[in-house]
């Protein structure tokens, strides 16, 4: 195989605010893309990041960074829509829609007007309805324009069962589908080590199930009230999403797509299990569910749903 340290490789990010700057400096640690362009509204404030991570380049493998325009997006192999409003504390983010699908909507419409090509990963909440948007704005077919998902409360969710149990969160294997945040659905069905469902475990109970769930879905919460705003890890779950994309992985991972009849739902943006590569998602993998967790996914999809009719696209 030849080396790819030849290729350019460009991720545009709309937004400069705290995931699009993490994840600029998460993508650039890592040596993920060779060219980062931030785009943000605030021109301070996106140069003023620029600055910051640029001032970093000499202790990092090569990469290019500078504050850009839509006319970047041209040479873009991933956009990164991060721009708008984020939770206040006691907000939920899907009291965000209206205002930011106003947002995202006028983004997608500056980004197709220099490509069709690039992939459009968003990460603006409430992320299945800002993906909907931005797909049905774009115009583009649903593999090339998706969300963040619920990579990120699989994360939180492996680091939870980790706690518990005492194993690294790498060796959990375990995910949520269904809506990003109030409305994730965790598949304890398929929770294992190895195998081994969690189930199995000493020291599971329903009641440790509970708990492990209620703190996945309260974390953004928790942070948010404690500090503001969360970006490491959502920094490091998009560098994961991208990576898979820009290297070809084939990597499987939750992210928020268009649903076309898996588990007789459609016309609504989920995360389920999705195969990543260059060409954004190949697959979507249908697992296996109990009847509860189906109902479960089933009310995260009307609850996404019903904020989309309102939005009257
Ligand atoms: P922030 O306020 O720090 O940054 C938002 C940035 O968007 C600001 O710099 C602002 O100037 C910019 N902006 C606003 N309108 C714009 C426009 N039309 N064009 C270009 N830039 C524009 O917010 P944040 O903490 O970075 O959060 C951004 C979004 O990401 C929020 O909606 C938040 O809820 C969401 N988020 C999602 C996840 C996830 O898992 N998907 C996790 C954390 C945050």
């Amino acid at each position: 195989m030849q080396p790819r340290y030849i290729e350019t490789t460009r991720v545009v990010i709309v937004g400069a605010g705290n995931v699009g700057s993490h994840t600029a400096y998460s993508l650039m640690i890592q040596g993920i893309p060779s060219e980062i362009v931030l785009i943000d509204i605030d021109k301070d404030k996106c140069m003023g990041e620029v600055l910051d991570l640029v001032h970093g380049l000499s202790f990092v493998k090569p990469v290019r960074i500078w504050a850009g325009d839509y006319s970047d997006c041209k040479d873009a192999d991933v956009i990164l829509i991060s721009a708008g409003q984020r939770q206040k504390p006691g907000q939920t983010r899907l009291e965000l829609a209206r205002p930011n699908a106003k947002i995202v909507s006028a983004i997608v419409k500056n980004i197709v007007r220099y490509t069709k090509k690039a992939i459009i990963l968003v990460a603006t909440n409430p992320v299945d309805v800002m993906t909907y948007v931005a797909l049905k704005v774009s115009g583009l077919p649903s593999h090339q324009v998706f969300g963040t998902g619920t990579n990120l409360d699989s994360s939180r969710f492996r680091w939870a069962l980790a706690e518990k149990f005492g194993l690294a969160a790498t060796s959990m294997h375990a995910f949520l589908i269904g809506g990003h945040g109030e409305t994730a659905v965790p598949v304890f069905s398929h929770a294992n080590i190895m195998g081994k469902n969690i189930a199995e475990l000493p020291g599971y109970s329903l009641l440790t199930a509970r708990k492990i769930c209620n703190k996945v879905k309260n974390a953004a919460e928790e942070i948010i009230r404690k500090k503001g705003a969360t970006f490491y890890s959502i920094a490091l779950s998009v560098s994961e999403i991208i990576r898979a994309i820009l290297y070809d992985e084939n990597h499987v991972l939750l992210v928020s797509s268009l649903l076309t009849g898996q588990y007789g739902l459609k016309d609504v943006c989920l995360s389920l299990p999705s195969v990543i590569g260059r060409t954004g998602i190949k697959k979507i993998i249908e697992i296996d569910l109990t009847p509860n967790e189906l109902d479960e996914l089933k009310r995260s999809a009307e609850i996404i749903q019903e904020i989309i009719k309102k939005l009257r696209l």
